[in-house]
């Protein structure tokens, strides 16, 4: 079977998505590979594939409970032998898994990092055929990243633990320049060959706003989007409960959805959202990972994130079907100081050194500001994200609150010329009008074949007192310019002068 064949019959798809392809071919052609790709791009087929058409099994390391058995499950769903190996396994669990494992019945094994330390488990490794080695979320093992993982930083000794070099690779949505090196350095890629996909999302408009009242901004903004699909994110559980009943009490159709609610709930609400029996659905930063919801017409950002992979992380589940749709930031003075909190209060939860910790906080407070320069930009908000994430690009994007307001004042500066209501002088219209009858009349014309009203209005407004100045008038050109300049500023001039 080829891997086309592969795509169909265990997912089902009948064409690869941008970017997949070359990664496959990578990894088959046994090269080390990187694959750089926004999320939703389909990465996980990216591994799944060569891992199910690779003589021996593939270990995935990756960093979340939740999404190792969303993963697996999956597979499982798809006929293909699939397991997890973490801590939220029973010890009977485990030990059953273990000995399968051992004993080759899996093909794709997803593991937590913290596992490839232990030496029960590089022995059991030791002895099996592993063929690919691949690491999801690979920003993980970066400093630089925007979620460290120090465990992340065992898989290079762990793959040298060994008695074959497997293939690697490792994939990510999100990776500086910095990140990029760290992955391929410390996981101990060798030549990788590297796919990164634009992180552009055309269809996606984003916009910042700085509101006197950001709950009035937000029920504006919330009736412009009635009958849509949209998220709120907020950075505090107790924000997201005040605005959930506010606006349940407004008559939205809202749900809610943070950690501090049982899991029962959250599921229950997650899937009201999906299933799009209810509208809006109000949330903190723990709402996102692995929601699979394509129609979300705007993500609207109450508070303002720590950092441009979060913004653009949560900000991005919008506008996956590939319609027009909104990203909103919301931000103001306070939401830096619940960010600078965040940092000066970090959870402790790993083993880190109080060098680590201080590199770590230096970090964050680098990509704080970042963020804060974002909220501000006046330029094109789509060019600061990408070049962000180091990629350029060459004109605005002229879709974007940026790009918008500029062309909106740029129009506004071409109305305003013929306007100007307050230099207006309608005393001198008047007595230009006078002048243009007694011509017309003496040369038997039409009173507009001399001058327009338009153009008489503008030199009452303009007075021009020079040749130079009634040639710029808009109606005046050459010829009329040498036929009445001189009689038109004598007039202009009595008038001002009769007017002090
Ligand atoms: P990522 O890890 O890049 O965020 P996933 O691997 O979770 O993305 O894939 C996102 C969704 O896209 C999944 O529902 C997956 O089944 C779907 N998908 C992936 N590849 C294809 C494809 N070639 N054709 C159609 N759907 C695909
Ligand atoms: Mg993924």
């Amino acid at each position: 079977m080829n891997k086309y064949q592969y795509l169909k019959k265990y997912f089902g798809y009948s064409s690869f998505r941008e970017g997949q392809e070359s990664v496959i071919d990578s990894i088959l052609s046994e090269k080390d590979t990187v694959a750089i790709m926004p999320t939703g791009a389909g990465k996980s087929l990216c591994f799944q594939i060569p891992a199910l058409m690779f003589p021996g099994i593939t270990l995935v390391v990756s960093p979340l409970i939740s999404l190792m058995k969303d993963q697996v499950s999956a597979l499982l769903q798809n006929g293909i032998a699939a397991a997890y190996i973490n801590s939220s396994l029973t010890e009977f669990q485990l030990g059953q898994t273990l000995s399968r494992f051992s004993q080759g019945k899996y093909k794709i094994v997803y593991v937590a990092p913290e596992r490839l330390v232990l030496s029960s488990f590089r022995r059991i490794c030791s002895q099996l055929n592993i063929s690919f080695v691949c690491v999801d979320e690979a920003h993980c093992v970066s400093q630089w990243g925007k979620d460290f993982r120090p465990e992340y930083l065992k898989i290079k000794d762990f793959i040298a633990s060994l008695k074959q070099r497997p293939v690697l690779a490792a994939v990510t949505a999100t990776a500086t320049e910095r990140v990029r090196d760290d992955i391929v350095n410390l996981i101990g890629l060798e030549k990788p060959e590297i796919t990164v996909l634009s992180f552009d999302r055309k269809n996606l408009f984003f916009a910042c706003r700085e509101p006197k009242n950001k709950e009035d901004e937000l029920l504006k903004l919330l009736n412009g989007f009635s009958g849509k699909s949209g998220i709120v994110y907020c950075s505090s559980r107790k924000k997201v409960d005040e605005l959930y009943f506010s606006l349940s009490q407004k008559g939205y159709n809202v749900a809610r959805y943070h950690a501090g609610m049982n899991k029962d709930e959250r599921k229950k609400n997650q899937e009201l959202f999906s299933n799009d029996e209810k509208e809006i659905i109000i949330a903190t930063n723990a709402f996102g990972m692995g929601i699979d919801k394509s129609n979300v017409s705007f993500v609207i950002h109450f508070n303002m994130p720590g950092d441009m992979e979060s913004y653009y992380q949560e900000a991005g589940r919008a506008g996956r079907d590939g319609n027009e749709a909104s990203c909103i930031l919301l931000f103001n003075k306070g939401d830096v100081r619940i960010q600078q909190y965040f940092i000066d209060n970090p959870e402790e939860s790993s083993d880190l050194s109080a060098k680590e910790k201080e590199l770590l906080r230096e970090n964050r407070i680098e990509k704080l500001c970042d963020m804060i320069v974002y909220a501000h930009t006046k330029g094109c908000l789509r060019k600061y994200i990408l070049s962000y994430f180091g990629e350029e690009m060459k004109e605005d994007c002229g879709f974007c609150s940026s790009c918008v307001e500029k062309k909106l004042e740029e129009n506004k500066k071409v109305r305003s010329v013929p306007a100007e209501p307050e230099s207006f002088d309608s005393e001198l219209f008047d007595l230009l009008k006078k002048l243009r009858k007694q011509i017309s009349e003496k040369k038997k014309v039409p009173a507009f074949v001399v001058f327009t009203d338009a153009t008489l209005k503008l030199m009452a407004t303009k007075k021009p007192l020079t040749e130079d100045e009634f040639l710029a008038i808009s109606g005046v050109g050459q010829r009329k310019c040498q036929q009445y300049a001189a009689i038109f500023i004598k007039e202009i001039k009595k008038h001002i002068k009769n007017n002090g």
